[in-house]
């Protein structure tokens, strides 16, 4: 277990580079322990901050790793940098590849009935010798049991869950005590991208940090949720003000 945090807006980011924390990661998938990663962005972050049970959700989870240049940044301007960015899409990649040259397990919870469809064929396709032994739509009852009762009897080694921001990382908190191993994730949109359904930035956006403009642009419903990314930027530089920093 990696110790060493830094806490942005009462959230614990882990200091890891993407390959530590693939590589501790597998640690624990070696030792079948269960392991829960958040991977956060400021829209993240400012729910947490505005929703108490929602925090405790999340400073409970074993790592939370910075997604999105916002929180590098965050880190950055109050002086206790971390050291790259891991989005959740990247990581979730690495477990795929992890998981293929290992012949791990995998279970995707999460999105439309066709996108996840078309993820587990391009799963399928690029990685065929992941085990995946299961896959279900996002679009249930939450009471719905038979979900945890496949994952238990699957005993999956990674289970992929894409049910938005705050309702993933509630389902994980809710269901993970009940299974023996696994790591669990939360993964946003990324069966969306996964399926082509949803493009990721050119590489020439994300390296000018504007990842969430060509999201944005993609997605327009997103300006309201937006709105957060201003509001952190304003509650980082007002804690940075407070401290002195
Ligand atoms: N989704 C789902 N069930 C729901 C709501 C959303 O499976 O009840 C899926 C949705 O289809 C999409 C994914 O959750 O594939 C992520 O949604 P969003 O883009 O809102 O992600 P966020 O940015 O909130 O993590």
């Amino acid at each position: 277990m990696l110790e060493d945090r830094v806490e942005i807006l009462g959230v614990p980011f882990v200091c890891a580079t993407m390959n530590e924390m693939v590589e501790i990661v597998h640690e624990h998938v070696k030792k079948e322990e269960k392991c829960f990663i958040v991977t956060a962005n400021p829209e993240i972050v400012m729910k947490a901050n505005q929703e108490k049970e929602y925090m405790e959700i999340i400073r409970h989870a074993d790592y939370v790793t910075a997604d999105g240049i916002g929180i590098v940044k965050a880190a950055q301007w109050l002086k206790k940098p971390l050291p790259e960015r891991v989005a959740g899409y990247d990581m979730m990649i690495r477990f795929l590849e992890l998981s293929n040259q290992h012949a791990y397990k995998v279970y995707l919870l999460g999105a439309k009935e066709e996108v996840l469809q078309e993820a587990v064929r391009r799963i399928r396709k690029q990685y065929p010798n992941v085990d995946l032994v299961g896959a279900r739509n996002g679009y249930f009852q939450w009471e719905d049991s038979t979900i945890i009762d496949e994952i238990k009897e699957k005993q999956p080694d990674f289970i992929f869950v894409a049910l938005g921001m705050g309702r993933q990382e509630k389902w994980i908190a809710e269901h993970m005590p009940h299974v023996q191993k696994g790591v669990f994730m939360g993964v946003g949109g990324s069966f969306d991208v996964l399926a082509g359904a949803l493009k990721r930035a050119p590489e020439a956006w994300i390296r000018l940090h504007l990842e969430w403009l060509y999201r944005l642009l993609q997605q327009p419903s997103r300006a309201k949720r937006m709105m957060a990314l201003p509001k952190f930027v304003l509650k980082v530089w007002r804690e940075k003000v407070a401290k002195g920093k």
